[in-house]
């Protein structure tokens, strides 16, 4: 059967032979960019800030960025591997809206090195059920799965349910960001499960954190103990970070 399936795969990569998923140029290892789109990507590294993870700059190691001391999140800590980009704002939304299922390996080997310690339950950000029925899946609970799988960690995408469509969020200053997701998320039947958890919220990417914010308050509402949040990338102001 081992033989079978190595045979199977090796036929799939010479029939189909995986593509970079920026310029579409053949790889050898399928999800990965290749060498010429890899510099594109902007990892994370230090310094950042200890709570939101975004970059710092005139630092020379990880503290609270000006943002999160003026307005503390109501979640403990994000993590994210990447700067949300052009290049990896295109990858984003080819998953999340033109059938890039296949993508999610790729954004899971670069999530998994970020999986914070005494995680309880892995919980995705929702979707409202209009999206949902459009797009057939919740990109963050695909990724939450593969995460889940291999941190070992239980996932339960139907404690936080999402009872507003609200609208897009891009225009938004922050207050009115605020205003538009009150409410927005429910706790139902699942509060007894939740008392005392330290949960991990997973999205694609933290902008403002008000989304991240508004789970976390709703989550912590309903007994859960801590929150930390992940995602694929983490927005950057221009002027972000800069002292
Ligand atoms: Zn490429
Ligand atoms: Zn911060």
């Amino acid at each position: 059967m081992i033989i079978k399936s190595s045979f199977t795969k090796s036929l799939i990569n010479f029939l189909l032979p995986p593509q970079c998923p920026l310029c579409q140029e053949i790889v050898t290892e399928p999800h990965t960019v290749c060498g010429i789109c890899w510099p594109k990507l902007k990892f994370i590294t230090i310094p950042k800030c200890s709570i939101c993870s975004v970059p710092l700059e005139n630092v020379d190691r990880d503290m609270p960025c000006t943002d999160c001391l003026r307005y503390p999140p109501v979640f403990s800590r994000a993590y994210a591997p990447l700067v949300y980009n052009d290049s990896i704002k295109k990858l984003i939304l080819r998953y999340k809206n033109y059938d890039g299922l296949h993508l999610g390996p790729m954004f899971f080997s670069w999530m998994r090195h970020h999986i914070p310690e005494n995680v309880d339950v892995i919980i995705p950000v929702p979707l409202h059920w209009k999206r949902f029925f459009t797009r057939q899946y919740n990109q963050a609970n695909e990724i939450g799965k593969l995460l889940a799988k291999h941190a070992k960690i239980p996932i339960n995408p139907n404690i936080l349910k999402r009872q507003k469509a609200t609208a897009s969020q891009g225009h938004k200053n922050k207050l009115s960001r605020y205003e538009n997701l009150k409410d927005a998320f429910l706790v139902d039947k699942y509060k007894n499960t939740l008392s005392k958890t330290n949960v991990l919220l997973i999205d694609d990417v933290l902008t403002s954190g008000a989304t991240a914010n508004a789970c976390a308050q709703t989550l912590l509402d309903a007994g859960a103990a801590k929150i930390d949040v992940l995602t694929i990338a983490r927005a950057v102001k221009e002027t972000h970070g800069k002292s």
